[in-house]
């Protein structure tokens, strides 16, 4: 087959680099940044780097295995699940370490009852098959075109919205529960149902063996910007126009795929596809900021190492950075109360100043010096989707039907988390080879 453009090297471009190479595929991969990585990216802070985006792996990342295993010998460590949150004045925490009747206990603190009782279906879903836990599968939209006319914060009841849901749509989706919806709630809930490992060497080491393994099959363009996707005159065939280092060229391919956030993809198509701009403009993002600071001593105690925030608070977690790093925060701001306080021009100095004075009750920041510090606001930060997301989701494949040659995968496809991004990497090149849709 003749090449393939891939347009985006965060993990969704790499997976799907990855499928189209293992079907024997050349691909040109465009990424517009001097390196790969996108949300999954590192900053060097001192002589180490640090993932600054998705690091946290599922044990049922079955996809994502299979690349690191292809890629390299790369070791994971445990690093488990683990946090706590204040309620009616007490730190209530939930770990999966070996603690299974207290954690039972502390859930349903969260959750109440009813909470409970609501939840329990949807988690039986994806236990009985956890392919359910994605976005648009047949569980999920039957709940969303029952339910997604309401947010999960008019869905659940209050203690639950507030203590059980919140903390998991700000860090995963960036967003308050009355910003999210029933039917995508899968794709969050099997992330809680899974424990947690991470790679030892961190993303960037396995960033640069991809790079560096590629063989002709695979050349990877960083530095190119993509400023438009043009239909071929002829009709069959996507053009790409980009530029790079101040230089504008374009290629014409027959078959492109899109590997970028709905916003990001809809910029590129604005003179070619209106329709199809409409709808991608209905998939919301919402920013992210994380700063990682290192102190002198350690910060957490083993048993405690992370903590959440109510909705007052532009923080909405901080945590260990790995589990023997009790001495290195990772601060997430996001949610309502983070757009409203931090922006792009924020200080990183404030910001964190700000996160510390939050954290001072819970762990040993006091007497604690911070020796350094990295700082990272991130716009697109987090996917939120759309209510009804799986008729907007048709709606678009409608849409691009008319445009031959182009197709779409990215985080608004199968969810957000690094494994659903394969999975929908796995489905589009599927697509492309085979002509069948999913
Ligand atoms: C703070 C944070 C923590 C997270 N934690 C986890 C976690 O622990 N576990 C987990 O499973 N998931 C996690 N996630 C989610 C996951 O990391 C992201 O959903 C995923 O990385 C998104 O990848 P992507 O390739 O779809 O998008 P991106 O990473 O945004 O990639 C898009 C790429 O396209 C490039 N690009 C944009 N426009 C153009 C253009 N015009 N031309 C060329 N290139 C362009 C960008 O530079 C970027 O590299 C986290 C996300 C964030 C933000």
């Amino acid at each position: 087959m003749r090449r393939v453009a891939v347009i985006g090297g965060g993990i969704s471009g790499i997976a799907t680099t990855f499928y189209l190479n293992k079907a024997g595929v050349p691909v040109d991969l465009y990424e517009s940044a001097p390196a790969i990585g996108g949300r999954i990216g590192s900053e060097r802070m001192g002589g180490r780097w640090l993932d600054f985006g998705g690091k946290n792996i599922g044990r049922k990342y079955r996809r994502f295995r299979e690349f690191v295993r292809d890629t390299g010998d790369f070791p994971f460590e445990y690093f488990g699940f683990n946090t706590s949150q204040v309620i009616d004045g007490k730190v209530v925490s939930l770990t999966k370490e070996g603690r299974q009747l207290s954690n039972l206990f502390g859930f349903l603190k969260l959750a109440g009852p009813k909470g409970v009782s609501m939840l329990y279906p949807w988690v039986r879903a994806i236990m009985k098959d956890n392919a359910q836990g994605m976005l648009r599968t047949s569980f999920f939209n039957d709940i969303a075109g029952r339910f997604d006319h309401v947010s999960l914060a008019d869905y659940f009841p209050r203690r639950c919205a507030n203590h059980l849901i919140r903390p998991v749509t700000v860090r995963m989706n960036g967003a308050e529960p009355d910003e999210c919806y029933p039917g995508n709630f899968g794709s969050n809930l099997a992330l809680v149902l899974d424990s947690y490992e991470q790679l030892k060497g961190g993303m960037h080491q396995l960033l640069e063996a991809f790079a560096d393994g590629r063989s002709g099959d695979l050349s990877i363009r960083t530095g190119h910007r993509v400023e438009r996707l043009d239909r071929c005159d002829s009709g069959r065939g996507v053009t790409v126009a980009y530029t790079c280092n101040g230089q504008g060229g374009s290629i014409t391919y027959g078959r492109v795929i899109s590997a970028l956030p709905a916003v990001q993809l809809s910029a590129l198509l604005g003179g070619s596809l209106p329709e199809a701009v409409e709808i991608l403009d209905r998939v919301r993002y919402y920013p992210v900021s994380v700063a990682i600071a290192a102190y002198r001593d350690n910060v957490f105690p083993k048993e405690q190492r992370a903590m959440v925030f109510d909705s007052t608070s532009p923080l909405s977690n901080a945590g260990a950075y790995g589990i023997h790093d009790l001495d290195l925060v990772r601060y997430t701001f996001s949610g309502k109360a983070a757009r409203v306080q931090i922006n792009p021009e924020s200080k990183a100095e404030d910001v964190i100043l700000q996160a510390e004075k939050k954290v001072l009750p819970f762990f040993s920041i006091a007497e604690n010096i911070r020796t350094s510090m990295i700082y990272k606001y991130l716009s697109p930060g987090l996917c939120a989707y759309s209510p009804f997301h799986h008729k907007l989701f048709s709606e678009l494949q409608q849409s691009l039907a008319s445009f031959s040659g182009l197709y779409v995968t990215g985080d608004f496809r199968r969810g957000a988390s690094i494994e659903a991004c394969f999975a929908a990497a796995e489905e589009t090149v599927k697509h492309l080879m085979t002509g069948e849709l999913s």
